[in-house]
């Protein structure tokens, strides 16, 4: 589904992680391997279950720890876990593999949200999720694909409303924020940033590519000639008094991924 542009996109996209040392977490059973973001191409949503879950805060995270270690796993299998009032807390985190979906624990983060049946999410915790995946787009530089348990296991996870919520595209509930993600202002012509690869995958998906050498993390020469391509199509997005524009603005850089159907 393709979204209207918010109206405010967000200068940094730090979205507030409880870490496991504050929510209570035991010691890992074992070690999680590691898996750098570069490996990271997918973003999996999961629920708790069959049975409603009417409780939020540390609770949650624990829990899920039992049951996990009960499985003989390391701990928490999920990279994060969002309660109803929209609290995150940290499972396997950005950089150690998952267990939740097989098949799929190193190339996603797994993200659950702690219902269960037929219960409604809280927008507290949609706009979480949402959080998490922007985040989660913008340390990786790409744009990852979204998923529910059940794209990659034969399972009802995560249940029918949150199923349906992934397949809109997770949208964040009324709008407002989220929806796109904030330029980093240090992306300019001749940086080293990993939001760059973000930049170039939308350039060639909306059609202003090629771009040789793409995607890496250097806004070089054939990046800016893709970024001077848009500028053309769309003047209102040009730098004031500049024919040439090579640099990618905030404004330009929300409307790009518009067009490229993010
Ligand atoms: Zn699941």
């Amino acid at each position: 589904m393709r979204r209207g542009l918010s109206h405010a996109w967000r200068h940094t996209l730090s979205v507030n992680i409880i870490p496991r040392s504050s929510w209570g977490a035991k010691p890992w059973n074992g070690t999680p391997n590691s898996v750098g973001l570069s490996e990271r191409t997918e973003f999996y949503i999961h629920y708790d279950g069959g049975t409603p879950v009417n409780r939020t805060g540390n609770w949650v995270p624990k829990a899920i720890e039992r049951e996990h270690l009960a499985n003989g796993w390391a701990g928490v299998g999920y990279n994060f876990v969002v309660d109803q009032n929209g609290s995150i807390y940290e499972g396997r985190g950005w950089n150690l593999q998952g267990a939740h979906c097989p098949g799929h624990n190193r190339s996603a983060i797994g993200v659950q949200i702690a219902i269960g049946g037929d219960q409604a999410p809280s927008d507290a915790a949609l706009r979480s999720a949402r959080a998490l995946y922007d985040e989660a787009c913008a340390k990786t530089g790409r744009q990852l694909s979204k998923h529910g348990h059940r794209d990659g296991f034969a399972t009802e996870c995560p249940g029918g409303r949150l199923y349906a919520w992934v397949k809109a595209g997770m949208p964040t509930p009324g709008g407002g924020g989220g929806d796109t993600v904030a330029l980093d202002p240090v992306v300019k012509p001749g940086a080293n940033h990993p939001q760059v690869r973000l930049l170039q995958e939308l350039l060639i998906k909306a059609g202003y590519g090629p771009i040789p050498g793409a995607v890496t993390d250097f806004y070089g020469v054939n990046t800016q000639a893709a970024v001077a391509r848009f500028h053309d199509r769309h003047p209102e997005f040009k730098s004031a008094g500049v024919s040439r524009d090579v640099a990618i603005g905030g404004r330009g850089f929300a409307a790009l991924q518009k067009e490229a159907g993010r």
